[in-house]
């Protein structure tokens, strides 16, 4: 994997390094023998790509739901977010929450309605 064992970023020994397991992302990790000190040599970087990026921009620019860009994009709704935030394209507005009341409210004014028509046209 490494044409040479890494170097220690603390003490920069060039002492051989125990393999330490992996991290989240499933790259290696090391610790030094001199310092113990944990490392990851070569770390993925976390950014997404530029290509992923403007797709977001351009679903956001089309006011497609956070939800629905990050399903389509394979992303999470916390990275749609992160470029909302850094572009400034206004979010998609939210639907309003239905609850309980709201729907009683609805079915109490329907029924009245059907009284009424009722009333109107025996
Ligand atoms: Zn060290």
């Amino acid at each position: 994997m490494y044409a040479s064992a890494p170097h220690c970023p603390r003490c920069d020994d060039a002492r051989p390094v125990l393999y330490w397991g992996t991290n989240e992302s499933g790259t290696r990790r090391f610790r030094c023998k001199d310092c113990d000190q944990t490392f990851t040599a070569e770390p993925k970087s976390n950014r997404i790509s530029p290509e992923k990026e403007a797709l977001i921009q351009r679903l956001l620019e089309e006011r497609l739901s956070v939800a629905a860009i990050a399903r389509a994009t394979h992303s999470a709704k916390r990275t749609v977010y992160n470029v909302l935030k850094k572009t400034g394209v206004p979010a998609p507005p939210r639907k309003p929450r239905t609850t309980r009341a709201t729907r009683a409210t609805r079915a109490t004014r329907a029924t009245r309605a059907t009284r009424a028509t009722r009333a109107k046209h025996p």
